[in-house]
This record gives structure tokens, sequence and C-alpha cells, in this order.
């Protein structure tokens, strides 16, 4: 083993997830599954072969790099939308391969006819609609210049799609926030369609939206999240669980995270483990090191905290996460030895560390975790 610990990812949960989420929607609905953050963590290149094979065709992503790589990874027929990040200095790449793009300001708008007109080849243009969230969107009171500017430039801007991002699908407390949004956003795209304009898709649901407001679909989904086999938070599980009065997950976590016993010692009673005075043992112990800090993945946050799975038994990281490494108390274990594999996210045996229980310890998301897993982490899909 070159690094310091590695991922696996599972085909088969990923082929679960999608035919879940598929069977939540009417079938013309086209799923695009979301892969910025490096596939939340799971590595563009590494998942995007299995994602194909189990039927998706469209890829989100955030920045023009983000493009770029599921552009090379991708096959020929699959399409690639950017929904956040891109420099007019890369107009000219995404135009020319057919890369969609959100389109949210008067400025883009025009730079990209610009370059459109330029080499002679349509932008395909998704515009974003200030519904309420505050964050990217045209605004109401902008949309009569940017419908007449779509109207008269149908050749060079190729309305890809008219969308919008709900400020939070997941909390029952924004029930009535995402409401107001849903009915705004229907009657902003309704101005566009009275002037004639109808976008590829009408699209607005992440993960949550598309559980809590099945009405949201549109022609569209953007999943992230559930795709990789996570809901967007317990509640949102505990709604469609009891809804449909289903008692296991429907969803499948893809990824396991495991690495190995780096040594074995043993500590005497009262004697502080790691940096600082964060760890006394209170009996004689045996402990055992992790080659996974803070700079590989682990969060420091999870000092004294976390738990991993060891010999079939979920062991206490005692003490600082260190930049790269951790320290379990294995006392309990009985065979632990240099080299076993530690299951850091995952099952071994009956147990398992899920990431949520793992950010349940330490406040963080689902979503933050997994988008930390770093870059060099080998991952394979099995
Ligand atoms: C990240 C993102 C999504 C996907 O959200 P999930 O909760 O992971 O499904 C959808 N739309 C936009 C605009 C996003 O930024």
């Amino acid at each position: 083993m070159l690094h310091t610990s590695f991922i696996e990812l599972s085909k088969d949960a990923l082929n679960n997830n999608i035919r879940f989420i598929r069977r939540q929607l009417p079938p013309e609905v086209r799923y695009s599954m979301v892969v910025k953050a490096n596939a939340y963590g799971h590595g563009i290149e590494d998942l995007l072969p299995a994602i194909e094979e189990c039927g998706v065709t469209h890829f989100s992503v955030f920045s023009t790099a983000e493009a770029m790589r599921v552009h090379e990874a991708k096959h020929e027929q699959c399409e690639v939308m950017i929904m956040g990040w891109i420099d007019d200095d890369y107009l000219e790449w995404a135009i020319t391969r057919d890369v969609s793009f959100f389109v949210f300001t008067p400025e883009r708008l025009t730079a990209a006819l610009q370059e459109a007109r330029r080499l002679d080849h349509p932008a395909r243009v998704h515009l974003e609609l200030e519904t309420g969230m505050h964050r990217t969107g045209f605004c109401e009171d902008q949309l009569d210049g940017v419908i007449q500017q779509i109207a008269e430039n149908k050749t060079y801007i190729k309305l890809e799609g008219l969308c919008t991002h709900y400020a939070g699908a997941e909390d029952y407390t924004s029930y009535d926030r995402v409401g107001e949004q849903i009915s705004t956003f229907n009657r902003l795209c309704s101005r566009f369609e009275a002037s004639g304009i109808t976008p590829r898709y009408k699209h607005s649901a992440c993960s949550a939206a598309l559980f809590n407001f099945p009405e949201t679909a549109g022609d569209l989904v953007r999943v992230g999240i559930s795709s990789y086999g996570y809901w967007p938070n317990i509640e949102t599980k505990m709604r469609y669980t009891m809804k449909h009065d289903i008692e296991t997950n429907p969803l499948d976590r893809i990824l396991t995270w495991k690495s190995k016993i780096l040594s074995v010692n043993n500590v005497a009673e009262n004697e502080y483990v790691s940096y600082g005075k964060s760890y006394l043992t209170n009996r004689p112990s045996k402990i055992a090191t992790v080659p996974v800090g803070y700079g590989y993945g682990f969060s420091r946050t999870l000092s004294n905290n976390g738990h991993v799975l060891v010999g079939g038994k979920r062991v206490p990281v005692i003490g600082k996460v260190n930049m790269n490494m951790i320290v379990l108390d294995v006392t309990d274990v009985d065979l632990a030895a240099v080299g076993d594999e530690v299951v850091l996210v995952g099952r071994q045996g009956d147990l398992e560390i899920s990431i949520s229980s793992f950010s349940d310890m330490n406040n963080s998301m689902n979503y933050e975790l997994l988008t930390r897993l770093p870059n060099h982490i080998p991952r394979q899909v099995v």
C-alpha cells in the first residue's frame, strides 16, 4: 500500500441508489448527477465510468475545472452542466464543446452571446432565476431585458434551462420559504413562456427537494448527495420512510474508507497519550496508531471523539488527531497487530461507521466530510 489509506466505491450501491431515485421520478425526467467537489469526495475519474454504466448521461459540476475533468472522463454522448464558476476566458472552451452553463448576471449573458457570435456556435445557457434564496440568479426586474435578449438572439443563445435552487428543502422549518420559492419559480418561468420562450429543461430540484417536494422535479433533477447513498439530513429520511412506511434504508453508502494499523504499543495506567494532556490512560492500555490524520481527511474535531472499526470491534480515537496519525485504544481487541485492517468509514463484520455517525460526533455534515476526503487517496470501484 503506497498511500496511507484507500477508498472503495461500491458499484452495486451506486446502481441501487440511482434506481431508487429514478423510481421517485416520472420516467421522462432527466437525471443529472451532481459530481462537483470531486464527486462529493468519491473521485470524478474513478466513479464516472460506473455512473455511466448505471445509465446516467448528464453531469452537473460547479466549476469549469471540474467540467474539464468530467469532459475528459465521460463518453461522447454525455452532457455537462456548469452550475457556478465560468470565467470569460473559458466561455470558448464551454461553447465549442456544448458544455452548458448557468447564467445569472447580465454581464455573463452578454459575454456568452458575444463569444457565441464570434465562434459562430450557439451557447447553451441555463438562466438561473432568483426566487428567494438570495444568492445567485436574475431578479424579477431584470427579466424583461433578459427575455428580449434571448428572443432576439435565438441562433446564438440556446435556452437549455430555466432554473433555481431552494434555500433549505431539507428542513421542515423552511417549508413556507421553499413553498414560496416554488410558486415564484413557476410564475417567473411563465413570463418566459408568455413571450414564446421555452427552455429545454425547467429544473430546480436537488436531493432534498425531490424527496420533500416531488412536484419540483420539472424536466431534470440535479441529484448529488443521495446518489452517493446519503439522505440530505435525518429529517428528510424520517419524512420519506414514514410517509412510505418503509423500515430499511433504501439508500446504500457507496464509499468505504480503510487504512491499516501502523504500530501497536503498551502504555501504563496514568500516562498521557499523543500531544498535550487531553487523554490520560485510566488502565494499562494497548494503543494502536493509524496513518491518517487531519492532513489526510480525518477531521481534527474527532480528537477524543471519533470511533473506527478494528478486529470486528468499535474502538475510540484517543487524544488529539495529529496531522498524519490517529491513536486508538485497542485494549479490548484480542488481536490487534501491525498491518490489520482499520475501517474509518464502512462495515466490518456486523458493525458500521457511517459518515453521518462520524458527523454527528463533530457537528459537521455528510457533505462536508465527504468533500474533504483528499484527492490523493486512491479510489477503486468494487
Ligand atoms: C450541489 C447542488 C445540487 C445538489 O444538491 P444535493 O443536496 O447534493 O442533491 C443541486 N443544485 C445546485 C445548484 C447545487 O449547487
